[in-house]
């Protein structure tokens, strides 16, 4: 296993020896611990990366197509692996780290295939003078920062765009899931990339090493996935050297039922929208909110679908949710509940933290949350639903829009015209109707308002990693 930083080539220790501890969310205990990169090394593996742009970007696409198709195969024959290790650092139960591994193998496969399909255009100006001929060039060494939720899919939903494009990386994974990020280098270094293309340096600095490094001018790029908070600071530093910049943010997903929804079905998507990886998903729905006439049983139904899941160590046997990330984690949830509780709201199911070892949640939901709790303001990021009965359609739109995130929105209905009036009038980049989950490598992921800007996965997600250059043409 690789625990040290990947920088052009060679798996070195941090300049200065420090080191990462990787804890088990099960146990609280340290599994291991990974190099801490510094300002040097993030400065090294610039140099790196912009060494082995040159040939990179002038390689064949279908080169390039062949590389992300070998590390898509290799990622498919060690699923398995991968996804036990997903679960050691961050937790999740054994299902949700396979599917996230599938998930995020399929980027590499969707990119080998987009790779040979970077079409410029050429067009006959308006006047007639002259041809306008647009090629599309890789933008350059890109800075890839990414969160601790899907270790893997957000390394790879980077990464796969930004080599088919053209472009050299380095990425910055987040502290409590480095392993993950690590293998994924590794696996890329035996699929055949060539030295300094891929260079992986988790740090504990984040913010000097981060900064150091889109200060460089020869890095072009920055994609990052993480909190608003967060994300706000790094477009501030990257407006110094005007990079471009693809954000990924936070979410705060309304999920609707209409009083006509198949309730089977609204109960399902809702399991799967707030319960992938524990409630710790940039998609997960945090509010839930649902008509009069339905509400009851809704909330009946999912207070008892939520109660019936198998709590536990992630790897364990029937485990269908695991601890949450780390102990501040447990701390933000516990006490969003608590307040929420003493604002008028009954918990139905859940509620309390667990005693004993690791960072537990139970699921939870909570009905009669009234309009003012902060539960509907704030990410959760746990498996926390609470409920807020609506009257009418143009109320549910107010409510669900009444927030400063776009990312997902959620709608059940059974009246298609309604679904998509509503689906319409959301104010977020992207909409489940009667479906629960939105996350697909060939669809653009991303989010409106301060969700985010820019897409990722599609076409669209390739076309983030490159730059238009206009030629004006006289034949
Ligand atoms: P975070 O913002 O705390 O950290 C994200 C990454 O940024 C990590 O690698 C972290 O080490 C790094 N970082 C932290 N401070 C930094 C700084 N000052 N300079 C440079 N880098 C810094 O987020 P998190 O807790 O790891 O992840 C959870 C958040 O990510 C949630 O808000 C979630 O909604 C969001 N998220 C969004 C998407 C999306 O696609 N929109 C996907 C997954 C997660």
């Amino acid at each position: 296993m690789k625990t040290e930083l990947l920088i052009g080539g060679k798996w070195l220790p941090a300049s200065d020896g420090a080191r990462i501890p990787v804890l088990d969310p099960a146990t609280g205990q340290e599994i291991a611990s990974v190099a801490s990169g510094t300002v040097e090394d993030g400065l090294s593996a610039v140099d790196a990366a912009a060494s082995a742009l040159p040939s990179w970007a002038a390689t064949a696409p279908r080169a390039r197509a062949d590389l992300l198709m070998a590390v898509f195969n290799l990622m498919q024959e060690r699923a398995d692996w991968l996804a036990r290790l997903i679960v050691l650092e961050n937790g999740k139960a054994l299902p949700d780290a396979l599917g996230e591994v599938k998930y995020a193998a399929e980027f590499f496969r969707w990119y080998a295939e987009e790779a040979v399909r970077v079409a410029g255009t050429v067009q006959t100006a308006p006047g007639g003078q002259n041809q306008i001929m647009v090629l599309r060039q890789p933008i350059g060494v890109s800075v890839l920062v990414t969160p601790w939720n899907f270790p893997a899919a957000m390394a790879t939903r980077k990464i796969g765009p930004a080599l088919a494009a053209g472009c050299s990386v380095i990425l910055k994974p987040a502290s409590e899931t480095p392993l993950t990020a690590l293998a994924i280098g590794a696996l890329l270094e035996e699929a055949g990339a060539p030295p300094g293309l891929v260079n992986i340096v988790p740090s504990r600095r984040s913010g000097p090493v981060v900064s150091a490094m889109l200060a460089d001018p020869r890095v072009r790029k920055l994609s990052f996935t993480g909190s608003t908070e967060v994300g706000r600071r790094l477009l501030a530093v990257a407006a110094e050297s005007v990079l471009s910049c693809s954000m990924e943010l936070g979410g705060n997903a309304p999920f609707l039922v209409f009083d006509d929804a198949d309730l089977d079905a609204a109960i399902e998507g809702a399991m799967i929208a707030k319960m992938r990886n524990g409630g710790q998903a940039c998609t997960a729905a945090n509010r839930f909110y649902v008509q009069e006439g339905i509400a009851p049983a809704f909330a009946t139904r999912l207070a008892s679908a939520m109660g019936g899941l198998t709590m536990g160590p992630g790897a364990s046997e029937g485990v269908q949710l695991g601890p949450l990330v780390n102990a501040e984690a447990v701390d933000k949830v516990d006490s969003l509940v608590s307040e929420t509780v003493s604002l008028g709201a009954r918990a139905l199911v859940g509620g309390s933290r667990p005693d004993g070892p690791g960072f537990y949640y139970p699921a939870t939901v909570l009905a009669d949350v009234p309009s003012s709790a902060p539960v509907l303001a704030e990410e959760i990021f746990g498996p926390v639903a609470p409920i807020v009965t609506f009257a009418g359609e143009e109320e549910a739109v107010r409510l669900a829009n009444a927030t400063e995130h776009g990312l997902v929105s959620y709608v059940y209905t059974d009246d298609l015209a309604r679904g998509l009036r509503v689906s319409e009038a959301l104010e977020s980049g992207m909409v489940g109707l009667n479906r629960g989950l939105v996350s697909e490598p060939a669809a653009p992921f991303g989010g409106v308002k301060q969700s985010g800007i820019g897409r990722e996965g599609g076409h669209e997600g390739l076309l983030e990693y490159t730059e238009s250059k206009y030629i004006a043409v006289n034949w």
